[in-house]
């Protein structure tokens, strides 16, 4: 094997763990400034997205959901150390030998002498000790830390060296949590994530989630957006429940999400937010700060749906009566229009609805409600009356709330 040279190797980073290696380097090449040698660089190279596992205490390979690495050629080169090369080093500070490798290789017969050094040839208590190969005849020897650069006469302190290099091993490590702020996931699965919320409760953006909760007196009746539900659905709620898995989640979301970015990366731009909306549809990929954002991909997909429903004439619309007479419903649709009629027992509300499917609904409801014209809602309710209206089917429905609202 050769000497170590830090100009031929490549390391896969978690991208959050670029800032420390930016201090690594930097306290390194402060020690080979002083010694007058060359400093150390490095230089990025793609980046990979990918789930990410560490190995827990009890030794168990555990997903923490999505990371993205970097990876990174580190250039330099290691010291001299006289036709030898860093093969370990051994912590002696514990009662057991602890050996970390810096090289592949079989290192047990040092847990037993993990005292001694084959430079002074005394064995006494020590911190630290070093694995040496020679680079010719591949043969080991074991050196203690203060004989160390005594022993190799090099300029820079090979202490030095071995303590960044056993970092750099550190900083290669995969967390064992996601920092908050630095998950990133394939387009696709979040977008797959955000569907299933919004076919299930309707889309409720987060303007919309504002508005409503402002007019709420109870916070026990306040609202969720569609992306913070389907952030608890990927990420879990405070105390971790609400998680669904991939496999668990239909797969009619997962068809779905895919629509959605074609929708978007074919969408003609007229506004800034448009040419965002077409870019990140463009991305494999979307970091924490963009869920929101791309979160109302789903809402564009589901508005421009319904806008070529209502293009339809009226009188080739597809109007089905809902149901069976006493049936309870429960489905989305969008407010289409709302008309006061006044009565001698006081006002009644007509608000006419369009479901998903392209039917209409009516409700003659006695109070007021919470909605306003093309927001989209579910309606729970119950069917009073299968009638005509201008040769279009309707359903009159009765009994009803209207969500989103937590059920
Ligand atoms: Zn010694």
């Amino acid at each position: 094997m050769p000497v170590a040279d830090l100009a031929s190797t490549i390391h896969e980073i978690p991208l959050i763990n670029v800032d420390r290696l930016v201090k690594l380097v930097a306290k390194y090449n402060r020690k080979l400034a002083k010694a007058k040698q060359p400093l150390v660089t490095f230089t990025e190279g793609d980046r990979v997205v990918k789930k990410a596992f560490y190995t827990d205490s009890e030794g168990v390979s555990r997903s923490i959901g999505y990371l993205e690495y970097v990876s990174i050629t580190i250039n330099g080169l290691a010291p001299s150390i006289g036709g030898y090369t860093l093969a370990a080093v051994i912590d002696c500070s514990l009662a057991g030998a602890i050996i970390t490798p810096l090289e592949a290789g079989d290192y047990t017969p040092f847990r037993s002498k993990a005292n001694q050094c084959d430079h002074c040839n005394i064995t006494r208590k020590r911190n630290t000790s070093y694995v040496l190969r020679n680079v010719s005849t591949d043969q080991y020897m074991q050196v203690g830390k203060t004989c160390l650069k005594e022993f190799t006469g090099s300029l820079v302190d090979p202490n030095d060296y071995a303590s960044f290099l056993t970092e750099l091993a550190d900083v290669r490590e995969t967390p064992s949590n996601t920092p908050r702020g630095s998950e990133i996931m394939p387009l696709v699965e979040w977008l797959a994530y955000v569907c299933a919320n919004a076919t299930a409760h309707g889309f409720v953006s987060k303007k919309a989630m504002m508005e409503y909760n402002d007019k709420v007196d109870d916070h026990r009746k306040a609202i969720q957006s569609t992306a913070n539900r389907a952030l608890i659905n990927v990420f879990g709620d405070h105390d971790g429940s609400g998680k669904i898995s991939w496999e668990a989640l239909e797969q009619s979301a997962k068809d779905m999400a895919v629509l959605v970015i074609e929708h978007c990366r074919s969408i003609v731009p007229s506004s800034d937010y448009d040419l965002n909306i077409v870019n990140l549809a463009n991305e494999d990929n979307v970091s924490a700060k963009y869920f929101g954002y791309t979160a109302s991909m789903v809402g564009m997909y589901i508005r421009s749906n319904l806008k070529a429903r209502e293009a339809v004439k009226d009188d080739s619309v597809k109007s089905e009566w809902l149901g069976a007479i006493g049936d309870k419903f429960d489905v989305g649709a969008k407010l289409v229009s709302v008309r006061i009629i006044d009565g001698s027992y006081g006002s009644t509300y007509l608000y006419r609805f369009v479901t998903g499917e392209g039917s209409i609904m009516v409700w003659f409801a006695s109070n007021e409600q919470q909605i306003e014209i093309d927001q989209l809602v579910n309606v729970y309710g119950t069917v009073k009356k299968h009638d005509m209206f201008n040769g279009t089917k309707q359903t009159v429905v009765t009994r009803c709330r209207l969500y989103p609202k937590p059920r």
